[in-house]
């Protein structure tokens, strides 16, 4: 009865995601499962968190005391030690508590809290990566948004709030008119995630340059249906205007990650997020960039760009992998 475990949990703009885990992470005993993420109340996502670990705790016969620690993910901005949500644009609310509820219904766990962004490099790092690499490591998420972390010289990047690493919101293009959900204006983001995506094709069908027909059979003629998934589609049927689009989304993230790549001078950068549905489009062609001519945006040696194998997951195994370095005292979170 004395088996100890770890929980981990995810909280994105769609799903809340929770996990329980063996304290050694083998990964065979992870067990999980997932949720629409509610936005009903500002307690909509603390109660269903709550409500799907106790059922994952009871369906496994595992009593409270034997959780050694319970890892946050969410969606930042964050406010690590307050365990709450601010400034969100797609949680629902503008600030979310989460510690406190939490706690309420698991009091004598420990709770910490971790961007979700920075949770998918731990993620990486403990699950993924090559020894070579794992000292000078960025995951980067491209999804809803953009959203990244950096492990640097063996150390983790935090931040005064837990916020280190928001590279969707680095200004990719000045004087820009292309408005982010930050409320500033040429942010990567905005060119460059699902929103940007869908808000750029929109900008354009406005404007009436580009010739759109392909797009539009897609969405039958409704503007209102159009996603990234929709503008990826029509721009491998040939759409002129979807192709610019996405040309933009391709260029900007190669400006990003020289950004990244400037800054940090890492190994390696992970790519994971709903948007690698449509990999094929923007992967290659950010590789060929940086193998044969990355003096173009960087000016350290071009990082290897790769995926991450475990897609949506990387940021609740990256949850479980901040309780278990917390408990070992790993030097890359101290
Ligand atoms: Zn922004």
């Amino acid at each position: 009865m004395d088996k100890k475990y770890i929980a981990g949990v995810d909280i994105g703009g769609t799903w809340v995601r929770v996990a329980i885990c063996t304290a050694d992470l083998n990964e065979k005993n992870i067990k999980k499962r997932k949720i629409k993420t509610l936005k009903e109340t500002k307690y909509s996502i603390a109660n269903s968190v709550c409500q799907i670990l106790s059922e994952l705790l009871s369906e496994a016969n595992i009593e409270q005391d034997q959780i050694l620690g319970i890892g946050i993910a969410t969606a930042g901005p964050l406010n690590m030690e307050k365990g709450e949500v601010f400034n969100n644009a797609n949680l629902g609310f503008r600030v979310i508590p989460l510690k406190k509820p939490i706690k309420k219904i698991f009091p004598e766990i420990p709770i910490y809290f971790i961007n979700d962004g920075i949770a998918g490099v731990l993620g990486i790092h403990f699950f993924e990566a090559e020894k070579d690499e794992k000292d000078n490591l960025v995951y980067i998420s491209m999804s809803t948004g953009i959203g990244g972390g950096v492990i640097c010289s063996g150390r983790l990047l935090l931040g005064k709030e837990g916020n280190a690493a928001e590279i969707g919101h680095a200004l990719v293009e000045p004087k820009s008119i292309a408005k982010c959900n930050c409320g500033a204006y040429g942010c990567w983001e905005a060119y460059s995630s699902g929103t940007g995506v869908r808000n750029r094709a929109l900008d354009a069908i406005n404007e009436g340059n580009l010739n759109a027909e392909k797009l539009m059979l897609i969405v039958d003629n409704n503007k209102s249906k159009i996603t990234a998934k929709e503008v990826f589609q029509a721009a491998r049927n040939g759409d002129e205007l979807s192709n610019k689009i996405i040309d933009d989304c391709v260029f900007y993230t190669k400006v990003g990650i020289g950004l990244v790549n400037s800054y940090y001078d890492c190994s390696s950068i992970y790519f994971g997020g709903a948007m690698m549905i449509d990999k094929d489009q923007i992967i290659p062609l950010v590789i060929e960039q940086f193998e044969k001519n990355p003096i173009k945006f960087t000016i350290n040696h071009p990082p290897k760009i790769k995926l991450t194998k475990y897609e949506d997951e990387i940021g609740i195994r990256g949850a479980l992998a901040l309780i278990k370095y917390k408990l070992e005292r790993n030097i890359i979170i101290s």
